[in-house]
């Protein structure tokens, strides 16, 4: 079974992988937004752990972007984080403390490299992790 797509255009994803490589050695982290599942807005939060293996964002801040994205008439598509340390794949914690199941979470890890990460993305539903597949799309356009 080949693994759902995951859209997001290249330059959110590069700006993604900026942001993220900025909040080095602590992890990065924000949202994603857009129309028909796509991502083509971000949203760069803060990390209010300040941690290199954990993260977590300011209840106000979201709750302000949460307002923007909705003026923008989009919906939230994607939350992303970083493992400046370790793999592309979901933390114990990031299974436990997740209160999104139905949107897409993006781990960027730069265990192996800090210029080219690995990028992956996941469902976390309970204790199920559902790989899902990122796919670049060049821009979109309704
Ligand atoms: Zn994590």
């Amino acid at each position: 079974m080949t693994n759902a797509p995951f859209f997001i255009t290249k330059a959110i994803l590069k700006e993604m992988i900026t942001h993220c490589q900025n909040e080095l050695p602590f992890e990065g982290c924000g949202l994603l937004s857009g129309k028909n599942g796509i991502a083509t807005s971000i949203w760069p939060m803060e990390n209010i752990s300040y941690s290199p293996n954990s993260y977590s964002m300011d209840l106000k801040q979201i709750e302000e972007v949460f307002d923007l994205i909705n003026k923008q008439n989009e919906k939230l598509v994607g939350i992303y984080h970083s493992h400046p340390t370790d793999r592309a794949y979901p933390s114990p914690e990031d299974i436990t403390y997740n209160n999104y199941p139905e949107i897409a979470h993006i781990i960027i890890s730069f265990a192996r490299s800090s210029t080219q990460p690995d990028v992956s993305c996941f469902y976390l539903r309970g204790t199920r992790v559902i790989p899902l597949k990122v796919e670049k799309i060049k821009e979109y356009n309704i």
